[in-house]
């Protein structure tokens, strides 16, 4: 026999990716310009000229088989070095080297720590909404993963139900801001909400409770909005960071795994992330990839034109009479249904050609998710499609 539950990941695509498929397939038979696709969050803005001018470097520079060679199963030592200065300086940490784990992006970040952590049998919390893929990452350790319902106001964090979710068997905490879907930021006082709860029931239930940050879309804000460094506000926080978004390079799998100098048991710790590293096959992240971020490292994409696309966006639709939070980061509008069931909702924009995301997805119900990562003037065509879909339910 096989593997049941693999059988069932690998069979049922995730909504996301199902939208994605039908839209190319509308696409054929009714024209690309009547399908509005904002379903994937794949970043719309070319990667940093930086990039593609390191890549170039590199291959003309460094021997071929030192280039595409392995690394360091935690990746190339002075890679991790310069990741962990750049920490250093800009949030004012005491990172080293042996600080960083390289991997094949966030999801491999997180799942590298989930496994680092679980002894199976354990609880991982985290806040709706959220993304998706933290059950199938949590599951497949053999720990299981709880959601604090979400702040339907402002998606911030509740604070009373998020304590109500600790338990005695809460081995960690899996927070994303910038948030997929929400595209909130949480502010300061959420932050000091949620790690004061966290360091009173360590105190209580005599075990360290790990803080997990999941940070691919830290350098995606807009304005002047701080995203707090969770490392300086709880010891025992461990970053998931990756490249994908910040440099818009998703197909070529690279972050890395940051621990808190100040994390309970820090050595064991990162030795339980090479074990995990190790037990679920990576080897060593790429090579190439991370040596192009080593010298990438203060590099953005132009946030101008994501910023262009949510003012276009949020603009259009709150006049339209729709309900949504101007987000201050990533590349996402959360918005509430015009009806109670958010996938009858979204099956109705579906028939007009606008491929949105039903919140249920991530774990709330009656909203939607609208990925902005696309083209401005498929944004502008796409309002008409908006407004009949306001108008229907008038
Ligand atoms: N975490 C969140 C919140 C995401 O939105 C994504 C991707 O969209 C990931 C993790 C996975 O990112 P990566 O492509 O770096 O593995």
């Amino acid at each position: 026999m096989y593997n049941k539950k693999m059988h069932h990941l690998g069979s049922v695509r995730s909504v996301i990716r199902e939208l994605f498929e039908f839209g190319k397939k509308r696409a054929l038979e009714v024209g690309a310009d009547k399908v509005y696709d904002f379903s994937l969050g794949n970043p719309s803005v070319p990667a940093p000229e930086c990039v593609n001018q390191a890549i170039k470097e590199l291959v003309n520079e460094m021997p071929s088989t030192a280039l595409h060679g392995y690394t360091s199963a935690q990746g190339d030592l002075n890679v991790r070095k310069a990741i962990a200065e750049y920490i250093n300086e800009r949030f004012a940490t005491k990172l080293g080297a042996d600080s960083i784990y390289m991997t094949v992006g966030a999801a491999a970040s997180l799942c590298i720590t989930l496994r680092a952590l679980s002894d199976g049998q354990d609880e991982f919390v985290t806040v709706a909404p959220f993304f998706p893929e933290y059950t199938v990452f949590t599951e497949a350790t053999g720990a299981t993963l709880k959601v604090v319902p979400m702040k339907k106001d402002d998606f911030q964090v509740d604070l009373v139900e998020f304590e109500k979710a600790i338990t005695p068997k809460t081995k960690g905490i899996i927070l994303n801001s910038p948030n997929n879907p929400s595209g909130v930021v949480y502010t300061k006082e959420t932050i000091i909400g949620v790690t004061t709860i966290l360091g009173n029931k360590q105190k209580e239930y005599g075990h360290p409770i790990y803080l997990i940050s999941d940070e691919p879309y830290r350098e995606l804000v807009y304005g002047n909005v701080e995203v707090p460094y969770l490392m300086n506000y709880y010891d025992n926080t461990i970053v998931c960071y990756s490249y994908s978004k910040s440099l818009s390079l998703p197909g070529e799998r690279i972050g890395y795994i940051a621990l808190s100098d100040k994390l309970q048991d820090e050595r064991d710790i990162y030795a339980c992330v090479c074990g995990a590293g190790r037990a679920l096959g990576y080897v060593c992240a790429p090579s190439l990839m991370q040596r192009v971020v080593e010298k990438c490292l203060r590099a953005t994409p132009d946030i101008g034109e994501y910023k262009k696309n949510r003012d276009l966006i949020y603009g259009a639709l709150t006049e339209m009479g729709y309900t949504c939070i101007n987000p201050d980061g990533a590349f996402y509008l959360f918005v509430k249904a015009l009806e109670d069931d958010a996938n009858a909702f979204c099956d109705r924009a579906k028939q007009l050609g606008l491929l949105i995301v039903p919140g249920d997805t991530f774990g709330a119900p009656g909203f939607c998710r609208i990925s902005y990562c696309v083209s401005y003037d498929m944004i502008k065509r796409s309002l008409p499609a908006f407004k009949e879909l306001m108008e229907s339910y008038k």
